[in-house]
């Protein structure tokens, strides 16, 4: 059973003697409870916050321990009448080859002869595209003709944000890193406008957005923070609704910033609202099933980006961070 065990707390950005990866023995169900033997394991930008000793919705993930990590896998030993050895679950659980599921743990069996990959169950119809299904629905509420901005655009959430916004009747603005994913906003996710943000200071990336969106943004689905939210800032029509989802460009530094032209909000009458798929757990099969449908009749595309063994955990993680991940990134480790 190898495991990927965080033994120190990065400082800034994580590097790879912050992480382990050693060698154990396979687990045993305990009373009540159950082995899965993971296949599919979710790399996602949360996992930094998790390893920081800082107040959070989740517990820090301890030293020594392995990272937590949502999986896809196949129960090994089962000791919980509802699960037996074979069945396929999603889980809260570890990058490792075994986890110990405790009794309560959560689990859910998932149906992979509906998919074309039990990955799916970590992208298109797991949190990442219920994130962008009620992210953007449900608190965006963006009405048709509407302008909704999306940063991260190119990424697992931003990409399937856009494209709920396009379904919806929105004009859609993306912002990404680099001419290539900006094309793919275009030609392969149909986003109306892509915005490249690198090398660009706050008040440049600024006058583009207002050249793309001369009356002002209404729906912003906020994924990265710092200078390009600044910079949407500047951009909100008359009561804008933020969804802040996610804040990238700040999870390896060392300082948080948050938002400089606060003073935008006011002027905009604009709302900001956090947002935790964790909110929206009761509601994951009506959103699955939107989502699934969507794909089913073409409209919705759900790229991932498979990373092949779990001696490649640490560059494959930090995908994310120098943005070398095209879709929804997953560590692929049976
Ligand atoms: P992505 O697939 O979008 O991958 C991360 C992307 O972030 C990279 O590809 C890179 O794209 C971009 N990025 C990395 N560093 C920076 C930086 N310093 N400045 C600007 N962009 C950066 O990951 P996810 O789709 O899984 O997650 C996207 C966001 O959604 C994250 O902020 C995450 O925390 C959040 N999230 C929140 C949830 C919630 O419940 N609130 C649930 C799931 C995700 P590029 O090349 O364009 O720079």
């Amino acid at each position: 059973n190898r495991r990927f065990l965080l033994v120190r707390r990065p400082a800034g950005t994580p590097v790879e003697q912050d992480f382990q990866l050693v060698e154990t023995p396979v687990p045993a169900a305990p009373e009540g409870g159950m082995v899965v033997r993971n296949h599919f394991i979710s790399l996602d930008p949360a996992q930094r916050g998790w390893m920081d000793d800082a107040p959070s919705y989740m517990p820090p993930i301890a030293l020594g321990d392995a990272v937590r990590a949502t999986t896809v896998g196949v129960v090994h030993e089962s000791r919980n009448p509802d699960f037996a050895a074979g069945d396929w679950v999603l889980g809260l659980n570890a990058i490792e080859d075994f986890s110990v599921v405790l009794p309560g743990g959560f689990t859910s069996a998932i149906d992979i002869s509906v998919v074309d990959s039990p990955s799916r169950y970590l992208s298109a119809v797991g949190a990442v595209g219920l994130t962008a299904y009620f992210g953007l629905l449900e608190v965006g509420q963006p009405q048709a003709g509407e302008t909704v901005l999306v940063t991260g655009a190119a990424g697992a959430v931003g990409s399937m944000v856009g494209q709920i916004a396009k379904i919806k009747g929105a004009r859609v603005i993306g912002i990404a890193g680099g001419a290539d994913k900006c094309r793919r906003l275009v030609q392969d996710y149909g986003f109306d406008v892509a915005i490249d943000y690198k090398g660009k200071t706050e008040s440049e990336l600024s006058a583009e957005i207002a050249a793309a969106a001369p009356d002002g943004v209404h729906v912003v689905f906020e994924n990265v923070g710092g200078t390009v939210m600044e910079a949407v800032a500047h951009n909100l029509a008359q009561r804008a609704r933020v969804v802040l989802c996610g804040l990238i460009s700040e999870y390896n530094a060392g300082e948080r910033v948050g938002l400089r032209n606060l003073w935008q909000i006011i002027v905009k009458q604009a709302t900001i609202h956090g947002f935790l798929i964790a909110g929206y757990v009761n509601r994951f099969a009506e959103g699955g099933a939107q989502v699934a449908q969507w794909i089913g009749e073409g409209k919705l595309r759900v790229d991932e980006d498979i990373q092949q063994g779990i001696d490649n955990a640490f560059p494959a993680f930090m995908r994310l961070f120098s943005g070398a991940n095209t879709g929804k990134l997953v560590l692929q480790i049976a």
